[in-house]
């Protein structure tokens, strides 16, 4: 009896370090595939000596008992975060204060030009960050694009071919109904369904609704794109009601090469993919006679994670971006904001903010020292971990990426693969899950960063700093 029962537990076992082996494989983890294999070894070598040493029988099912009683308080399910649960409004603490978009690092050094308005208005107020950004101006938006890859040309067009796109469409972005359109006069429940199915034809990976927090809303303009300066420091007000919150996965083996070209080219079809999705939407919406207005690269009146976090799509990790249950931290978000009315979705708790505290995966690895070790703090009336988003761009302009380390170690990035789902599961539905997977995690596929070999189509060069760098990404387009 005790043999078979042995037998069966060393079969789990076997099975679980084979999985663990295979998918490591798949997924380029050497540190992995080592473990799963020494775990299938161990698993041959128990059943040997349990059945040819019989005296070792019994202690070898008393440590399957124990690590059986281990896998059943794992199965315990606990409470869900309430703050998770609440979306955004769950982790503040006082009154809320929007945000300023021109104190964003990206737009005070893509828009402002010395001697203008704009810029002295800006530095009257805010001296300290003068000469910082004088500095970096001078390298360029991005530094020299690719530098991290002597400029490889190919992953550099890539980057500035999809950047182009949403140039084009930012001029549609705004949409409001034609007088001779009728509001379409759809039950909210249908609407909502249509328009779900809808974004997910033209192309995203997740939908999620919600209704916009004003919190959410950049204060005032900051980012000017197409010359019309007036608008530069204008109160951004009376969006539309909804937010129609969809999701881009980012493509894993691009990521996996991060800080390196392969990553940003991602980043960046990405970003042209949300243009084009998220202005179909607001389009959409026009001809169904309502507003639509489209939130991507050239059009961004809102802060995006959170509200994609009120949209019941993820929760933000300690990286700052949004960590999504199928892929993590390898999202883009894209938004559409109507009048329609809609069902806002709800809030989850996926275990992310428990998972974080004790993980910091991403701010050990973290080139530049941007995401904090420590614990939340308050901005602007909400709790949350800060990164220092200056220090981070600032390592962005040394590599001529946007470097990305972050997103690819975080665990909950893995492949959606049934493996991951399963654990994932836990980490979502078990209090002890959540304390004790991010050391296995570490245990099993380390700690540290180190970029992944891409496919050969991808394959950047080796730097050599005796060449030039060919291309610059300081045009106002980015
Ligand atoms: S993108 Fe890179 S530099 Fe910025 S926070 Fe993430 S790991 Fe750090
Ligand atoms: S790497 Fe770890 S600490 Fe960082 S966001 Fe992901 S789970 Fe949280």
């Amino acid at each position: 009896m005790i043999l078979i029962f042995l037998t069966l537990a060393i079969l789990a076992f076997f099975g679980i370090a084979f999985v663990l082996f295979l998918e490591s494989i798949h997924e380029q983890e050497k540190r992995a595939v080592l473990i799963g294999f020494i775990g299938m070894l161990i698993a041959v070598l128990t059943i040997a000596l349990a059945y040819f040493v019989p005296i070792l029988t019994d202690p070898l099912a008393i440590l399957f008992v124990i690590a059986g009683i281990f896998g059943l308080l794992l199965c315990i399910p606990g409470k869900q975060n309430p703050k998770a649960l609440k979306g955004t409004m769950g982790y503040a603490v006082e009154e809320t204060a929007r945000f300023d978009e021109s104190h964003s690092v990206f737009v005070r050094l893509r828009g402002l030009k010395d001697g203008s308005d704009p810029y002295k208005t800006f530095y009257a107020q805010n001296p300290e960050l003068e000469i910082p950004d004088k500095k970096r101006r001078a390298k360029g938006f991005l530094g020299k694009l690719g530098s991290i890859d002597n400029g490889y040309q190919s992953n550099v067009a890539m980057v500035h071919s999809a950047f182009e796109l949403p140039h084009f469409l930012g001029p549609f972005a705004k949409g409001t109904p034609y007088p001779d359109t009728q509001p379409a006069n759809l039950p909210p429940e249908k609407a909502t369904k249509i328009v779900k199915k809808y974004a997910e034809h033209v192309g995203a990976v997740s939908v999620g609704i919600c209704e916009l927090n004003p919190a959410w809303v950049y204060s005032k303009r900051g980012e000017i794109h197409y010359d019309n300066w007036d608008d530069w420091g204008k109160e951004i007000k009376d969006l539309p009601k909804y937010a129609v919150v969809m999701l881009l996965e980012m493509n894993r083996d691009h990521v996996m090469a991060a800080p390196h070209t392969p990553s940003v080219a991602e980043s960046a079809l990405n970003y042209a993919k949300g243009a084009y999705i998220s202005t179909m939407m607001a389009r959409w919406f026009v001809h169904m006679g309502y507003r639509g207005e489209a939130e991507h690269t050239r059009n961004y009146n809102i802060i995006m994670p959170p509200v994609a976090v009120d949209a019941g799509l993820g929760e933000i990790g300690r990286l700052g971006y949004l960590i999504t249950p199928k892929f993590g931290a390898r999202t883009r978000i894209f938004i559409t904001l109507t009048d329609m009315p809609l069902i806002p979705d709800k809030p989850m708790s996926i275990g992310v903010e428990e998972f974080c505290e004790k993980c910091m995966k991403c701010a050990d690895s973290c080139p530049s020292k941007s995401i904090t070790t420590g614990s939340k703090t308050r901005c602007r009336g909400i709790e949350k971990w800060k990164l220092d988003e200056d220090s981070c761009f600032d390592y962005w302009s040394r590599v001529g990426t946007d470097c990305s380390i972050c997103m690819a170690i975080c665990p909950f990035s893995r492949p959606n693969s049934y493996f991951h789902r399963f654990i994932r599961w836990y980490v979502a539905n078990s209090p002890l899950a959540k304390k004790v997977f991010p050391y296995i995690d570490n245990f099993i596929y380390g700690k540290r960063w180190k970029a992944r070999k891409v496919p050969d189509w991808l394959s950047y060069p080796k730097r050599s700093e005796s060449e030039d760098y060919p291309t610059i990404l300081n045009d106002s387009h980015y």
